[in-house]
């Protein structure tokens, strides 16, 4: 009720209006003309503020109420209030809806708001995106129309919604998409979706990763075990045969041990993402250290070294991670060099970056094989290769002490030639006596 409004206040002005008409009339013996009068006038008097009330509800422009004596102006002022509490609430509710639509727009994944019978009504932009929804044109489309496949039109027509599916992206990006329906606000239908892409991709390397090692490991322990069968009735084995059954279990449980040392040092990158740069590390050093260590394998394959090593020209990074590299790709030059042919290993300036090659006369590399040479476990030859004592994680070691100093490795090789692997560390991480 308004605060202004009271019926005996209105009774009373009315009688006070009509007491001069009764007076009048009561003098001059006329009390019902008088009366009757008096009631036209007041009539007339409410028609006009009436009239006035209609003009200013529905052709003024303005929500103020036009000034009214009386009893209208707390008619007015009733309205005029109502109206204002109108306004406000309108303009909380506009805000409310905004900060939603923010919020939508915000979380990290696309969502979808269906009538009843799957009918677009609202899509945040992520959900245009990832399903490429033309807005506002595709409003009111059917979802089945919009997300073609007949997977999920066979899913949405089921009803039944407590798994979510599994989608590749509609727009041909390839992305994974993980799809949840959820009842909403009654009759509507909430779609959310995810983007999995990283997820599926993670969750493939693991199951990858665990098949590669138990592939890695069956055949030293399949090869240990037979010449452990063989000896346990040990006494018919001709000398020779347990030469070579030392022998070849020696070189397996070595192979075993490189890996697992291999392993447990890409896990230990894995782990340090912090980058550090505060160490300075001189190459020259490292290198000739590196160089005098794979001294005698070089001998026994009579390699011939050419070395064109900068003094001076250093980095600012991680020793080991560096020393990793330069000794993982050495030991591949000699590993894969046949004997008596000659390997490069130059490590300078070009341009503003620090280039660190070693150039081979190996077998080479073909093509195809170039992009996958840092996957783990990658060999190109896998028998040859494993049969050598390779582990195919060198390389993936590589690529990784590289990451930490914001440099790639780089493969060039011709069949039958040769191959090259560089890499180059960036200017802002080289510290040479010209910097
Ligand atoms: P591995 O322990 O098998 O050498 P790497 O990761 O170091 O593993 O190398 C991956 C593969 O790349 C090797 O198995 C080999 O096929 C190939 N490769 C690496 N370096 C050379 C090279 N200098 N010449 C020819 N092939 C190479």
């Amino acid at each position: 009720m308004e605060r202004h409004y009271n019926l005996y206040r209105l009774a009373k002005r009315l009688l006070l209006w009509l007491l001069p008409f009764f007076v009048v009339g009561w003098v001059f013996e006329q009390l019902w003309l008088a009366l009757a009068v008096g009631l036209a006038c007041s009539v007339a008097w409410n028609f006009f503020f009436f009239q006035r009330l209609n003009r200013w509800l529905w052709q003024s422009r303005t929500t103020l109420p036009p000034r009214a004596p009386g009893a209208w102006s707390d008619i007015y002022d009733g309205i005029y209030g109502t109206l204002r509490r109108a306004q406000f609430k309108r303009r909380q509710l506009s805000v409310l809806l905004q900060r939603f639509r923010q919020a939508a727009e915000a979380i990290p994944d696309a969502g979808m708001v269906l009538s009843a019978d799957g009918s677009l009504e609202w899509t945040n932009k992520l959900a245009q995106i990832y399903f490429g929804i033309r807005w506002p044109a595709d409003k009111n489309i059917r979802i089945t129309n919009l997300i073609r496949y007949p997977r999920f039109n066979k899913y949405f027509e089921k009803g039944d919604f407590r798994e979510a599916i599994t989608l590749i992206s509609p727009t041909g990006d390839q992305r994974e998409l993980e799809l949840r329906i959820m009842p909403y606000s009654g009759t509507q239908l909430l779609v959310i979706a995810r983007d999995v892409t990283q997820l599926r991709k993670l969750e493939r390397m693991r199951k990858d990763f665990v098949a590669n090692v138990s592939h890695e490991l069956k055949t030293p322990l399949t090869v240990m075990n037979g010449y452990l069968e063989m000896l346990e009735d040990g006494e018919s084995l001709p000398p020779q045969m347990m030469e070579k059954a030392v022998h070849d279990m020696q070189g397996q449980t070595q192979r075993m041990q490189k890996m697992v040392n291999q392993l447990l040092e890409l896990s230990r990158m894995e782990v340090q993402t912090q980058d550090n740069f505060s160490k300075r590390v001189p190459m020259s050093r490292l290198l000739n250290d590196i160089i005098a260590e794979l001294g005698p394998v070089m001998q026994e394959k009579r390699l011939h070294l050419d070395v064109a090593i900068t003094p001076d020209l250093s980095v600012w990074g991680s020793e080991d991670k560096l020393r990793s590299a330069g000794m993982n790709l050495l030991t591949n030059a000699i590993k894969y060099s046949p004997e008596g042919s000659n390997i490069k290993v130059s490590w300078q300036l070009v341009r503003d970056f620090a280039e660190f090659s070693v150039i081979d006369s190996g077998p080479g590399i073909p093509l195809e094989h170039i992009p996958r040479l840092t996957e783990r476990f990658y060999r190109v030859e896998k028998d040859r290769n494993s049969a050598s004592g390779g582990t195919g994680l060198g390389l993936s070691i590589v690529k990784h002490a590289l990451e930490h100093h914001r440099s790639k490795l780089q493969v060039e090789s011709t069949v039958g030639v040769g191959s090259k692997f560089y890499f180059r560390i960036p200017p802002e991480l080289v510290s040479s006596p010209t910097s």
